[in-house]
């Protein structure tokens, strides 16, 4: 199903609309099926749109092809980070307090020893407590996500990189919210490790990546044929993979454009906040197409249903997969457990018009405009 023109897509940060680039280079792909392990002309050719997207995708973070291993999403990309950093010897794992699932899930099946990294009220990392936590002994892996899938708040990784590596430990750092939203340069981040998903850059879904710096080697996680340097075996999804240079090639030129949305966001937050409603993570560094608002007793779930009715798309704070609304865990690690169950996030991206911000605030105010009148018939 198609969104139609009527209704308003705000939700980038669950998934973005195919890139039009990215469509064309999964249908061309498509019709020229053939395996890259295959020696024949139609095999030497899919080894070469894997390859030109590997140029791609790395691009976009400033690595080398040679740094970047696909794999099936953001989820398995964090997964194979941790599994590289356990069989690289790390002792215990830090992560922060709003990592998402697919990063605080792994750690806690991994065996190994798991302390959460606080976030201050604004939603970011403390290091203060982090250069704490390094004075312990044993090599360390520190999980702290580029970009919050929920508020947008931007973290400091730079400064973080330098705590762990003082100690030998090893970074990884989730960046699947913040590549192609905001410039990513692997090197000056000095992380050890970076996870990538195409669908939340205009990419299809069902592939990622995982960048690995030179400190870093890559362990085996799937085991057959030697695809992807022996590090992940199985068939490369060609299509998906061709699909995902094409989408980080666009992002990567749509940044400044991107990052003028922030004005539309800002627009929309200063209408809502005029009504009561509180926005989270606005004293940090964002992500420019995010906004996470709370409006006190107007619960997630209701604020969602409101916003379909009125054809606009958005998510509530956390999402599970199972489509039921949970409090936000990260509202909560902020200090706000109080907002946590009335929390709604409003993402665009690189199809969003100011014409998208400003309906959506209209719904949005439109909606706590009834419930306010509800709750005073009912008082
Ligand atoms: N990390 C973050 C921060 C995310 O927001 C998501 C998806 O919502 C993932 C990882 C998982 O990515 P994927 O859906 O590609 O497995």
């Amino acid at each position: 199903m198609s969104i139609s023109r009527t209704s308003v897509y705000l939700d980038y940060n669950a998934t973005a609309p195919l890139r039009p680039e990215a469509k064309e280079a999964l249908l061309r792909a498509l019709e020229s099926p053939a395996n890259p392990s295959s020696v024949h002309a139609a095999g030497r050719a899919a080894r070469d749109v894997v390859e030109r997207a590997r140029a791609q995708v790395g691009a976009l973070v400033g690595v080398p092809a040679g740094s970047i291993t696909f794999v099936s999403g953001g989820t398995e990309a964090n997964a194979l980070a941790i599994e590289s950093a356990k069989a690289a010897g790390v002792e215990r794992i830090v992560i922060s307090a709003i990592e998402h699932d697919a990063v605080t899930e792994t750690a806690k099946v991994s065996g190994l020893p798991v302390e959460g990294l606080p976030v201050d009220n604004h939603g970011v990392a403390d290091l203060g407590w982090l250069a704490q936590a390094r004075e312990k002994p044993g090599k360390t892996l520190v999980c702290l996500m580029l970009a919050n899938n929920e508020t947008g708040v931007i973290q400091p990784v730079d400064k973080a990189s330098a705590l762990v590596r003082a100690h030998d430990g090893w970074l990884h750092v989730d960046a699947v919210q913040a590549a192609g939203k905001i410039a990513i340069d692997f090197s000056t981040l000095g992380a050890d490790t970076m996870a990538l998903s195409a669908h939340k850059l205009g990419g299809p879904q069902g592939v990622g990546a995982l960048v690995a710096g030179t400190r870093a080697t890559v362990t085996r996680r799937l085991h057959g044929g030697g695809q992807e340097r022996g590090r992940r075996a199985g068939t490369e999804n060609v299509a998906g993979i061709a699909a995902f240079g094409a989408a980080a090639v666009a992002a990567h030129q749509g940044l400044a454009s991107l990052a003028e949305q922030a004005q539309w966001r800002d627009a929309l937050a200063q209408r809502v906040k005029a009504q009561g409603a509180i926005v989270l993570g606005e004293g940090a560094d964002r992500l420019p197409q995010t906004l996470c608002l709370a409006g006190e007793g107007f619960g997630s779930e209701v604020q969602v249903m409101n916003m379909d009715l009125a054809g606009i798309m958005v998510s509530a704070g956390s999402a599970c997969s199972s489509g039921k609304v949970k409090a936000s865990r990260v509202v909560e690690a902020m200090g706000r457990a109080d907002l946590a169950p009335f929390v709604l996030r409003i993402s665009g991206g690189w199809a969003s018009t100011e014409d998208d911000w400003i309906k959506c605030g209209d719904a949005w105010l439109a909606a706590w405009k009834r419930i306010g009148a509800r709750r005073r018939e009912v008082a």
